[in-house]
């Protein structure tokens, strides 16, 4: 079953990356466990973030991007304050 562009569950409730077949995680606990984090600040995001958030928050603000390990295929994005946790979780019960 395809989740996204690429990540898909394989017969064993397996995530895997559908570019090189590389297991992610398993999707009824920890679908990204193996992915490869990064924490930047968030103008690393690129050209569509041009404000320092400084100028409206005294919290750090910053990009948070995981990766496929055998291919580094960004997996997920999330710009969010660094003192709370990843927004963006999911799993298959
Ligand atoms: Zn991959």
């Amino acid at each position: 079953m395809n989740i996204d562009d690429n990540l898909e569950i394989d017969a064993n409730g397996g995530v895997v990356c559908r570019h090189c077949r590389a297991t992610i995680g398993d999707a009824s606990n920890d679908p990204l466990a193996a992915a490869m984090h990064s924490e930047r600040p968030a103008v690393d995001a690129g050209p569509g973030v041009h404000a320092d958030p400084s100028h409206y928050t005294s919290r750090e603000i910053v990009l948070r991007q995981a990766f496929c390990p055998g291919c580094y295929a960004l997996l997920q994005t999330e710009i969010v304050p660094q003192d709370e946790p990843p927004f963006r979780n999911w799993r298959l019960n």
